[in-house]
């Protein structure tokens, strides 16, 4: 049953009993242990396991475990937590290799599993290269996981982790909110952590349902927030927060219930104040951001650096130029403070925190953003040409754009604010290109620009 597409760059997800069972559960965990035994060479190799709060995530650890513990691993189990609760474990408690049970925002029928270590994420092809290693493992005939509790050591690290933030970022002001959990597993501690940090925490869809019965729990999406939107006026609260479902990421709707957008007031929010914090620093954001924020940052005093779009590829880009932060399109905010990694738990304090030291600081960002349009259009291109005709139009980008960005596709800054972006399509048979500008007249025009260089080498065929 085992599909070798279920193992993507970051993490391995799919549809349990569908497109995994729960003896591939088992090949998953003693691949992975036995992998990182040899990559870490460390024998026996501790590892630090733990779920997220879906129906199957129970029924997939006795398998995961027994694999992992049959791999040779000396396997802690750290119960039902948030992801970046198990990146903190391995940093504070010093496991070399770990791995979260979860599909993060993805709907109930879906789980996997998020590989990392000490090195950071297991991505690309390691995490790939780990379908094979799987495969090749042949469930033992008798196998048994009645007794997986006996082959883990459980442990609970909850009250010292929240601790730990708490003492990272201090509150100056104590505010009123509320925390819509989606019924996943953030339910059970992020309202507890805010608490902790002094906060008056009102609870919305904080019992853990792993049906998702209200609402996906993914803040990406604007119609999850609407419960949000509506409880922050009833109860009078001055913010409400979204998480997905294994804590990641975080959505904010202000006190009359406005979805604050992550890519520009939010992420505006957050580097306007590590920026008045620490003047002249260094700080990151995807290559699909808008121009402005770049444009924002050099203004405050910062300086702003590009990163690939992907979570593992921007914890490493903040490493790389020693950013102090970095937020990615999707509501992923990795910070210095915390290692690089993203929580957003902790990243729900440092908001919190910028507000309380400077309330007008949202209005600000506000009034600093230009209006702009974005537009996004997808061409269709078949898979055998897909690379090799994109570097024949890269070049040609160079050639009438040298300055032209090309970590990821090419991107082109006009000034202004307006800017366009040409990328392959890494999951799909397509050229993705956008284009954002002053007005809706001149991102067309700055996307046809492109189409028209485009059209010197493939027939222009939308993708749907
Ligand atoms: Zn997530």
């Amino acid at each position: 049953m085992l599909k070798p597409t279920i193992f993507r760059l970051y993490d391995i997800r799919g549809v349990y009993n569908e497109e995994f069972s729960a003896a591939d559960c088992y090949r998953i965990g003693r691949a992975y242990a036995e992998h990182e035994a040899k990559k870490l060479q460390q024998s026996p190799l501790k590892m630090y396991i733990t779920g997220d709060g879906r129906v199957s995530t129970p029924e997939i650890l006795p398998y995961f475990i027994t694999g992992l513990a049959d791999g040779g691993a000396d396997v802690h189990f750290g119960g039902m937590s948030p992801t970046p609760h198990n990146y903190w474990a391995v940093y504070h408690k010093k496991y070399p290799a770990a791995c979260v049970v979860s599909a993060s925002h993805n709907p109930a029928k879906y789980n996997g599993f998020k590989p990392h270590d000490v090195h950071g994420k297991v991505y690309g092809d390691e995490c790939m290269g780990l379908y094979e290693k799987a495969l090749a493992i042949e469930v033992p005939e008798d196998l048994d996981v009645n007794n997986w509790e006996s082959r883990c050591t459980k442990v609970d690290y909850k009250q010292e982790y929240i601790e730990y933030l708490v003492s990272k970022c201090e509150q100056p002001k104590k505010f009123r909110v509320l925390v819509d959990a989606g019924n996943a597993v953030p339910g059970a501690w992020y309202p507890d952590l805010l608490r902790a940090a002094g906060h008056e925490v009102v609870e919305l869809f904080c019992d853990i349902d792993g049906n998702f019965p209200n609402h996906q729990p993914d803040p990406l999406e604007p119609e999850n927030a609407a419960h949000a939107q509506k409880a922050v006026v009833e109860y009078g609260c001055d913010f409400a927060f979204l998480y997905d479902g294994d804590g990641d990421r975080l959505g904010v709707v202000d006190s009359v219930g406005n979805i604050i957008p992550s890519r520009s007031v939010m992420a505006g929010v957050l580097f306007k104040d590590v920026v008045q914090r620490k003047p002249g620093v260094t700080v990151a954001m995807d290559v699909m951001s808008s121009l402005f924020l770049q444009e924002m940052i050099t203004n405050w005093g910062g300086n702003p650096v590009l990163g690939v779009t992907g979570h593992a590829q921007m914890m490493e880009c903040l490493h790389d130029n020693n950013a102090e932060m970095a937020c990615e399109f999707s509501g992923h905010i990795m910070t210095q403070e915390l290692h690089g990694y993203d929580d957003a738990g902790y990243a729900t304090l440092v908001f919190l925190r910028a507000i309380a030291e400077n309330p007008n600081i949202i209005n600000e960002v506000r009034e600093e953003i230009p209006t702009t349009t974005d537009i996004t259009k997808y061409i269709a291109v078949d898979d055998a040409h897909k690379y090799e005709t994109f570097e024949k139009m890269k070049q040609k980008l160079l050639e009438l754009y040298p300055s032209a960005i090309t970590l990821d596709g090419v991107r082109v800054n006009f000034g202004n604010s307006e800017w366009c972006i040409l990328r392959c399509s890494n999951s799909t048979p397509c050229y993705k290109l956008r284009a954002e500008a002053r007005t809706p007249e001149k991102a067309e025009q700055l996307a046809q620009q492109i189409l028209d260089i485009m059209a010197e080498y493939i027939e222009l065929k939308p993708f749907h």
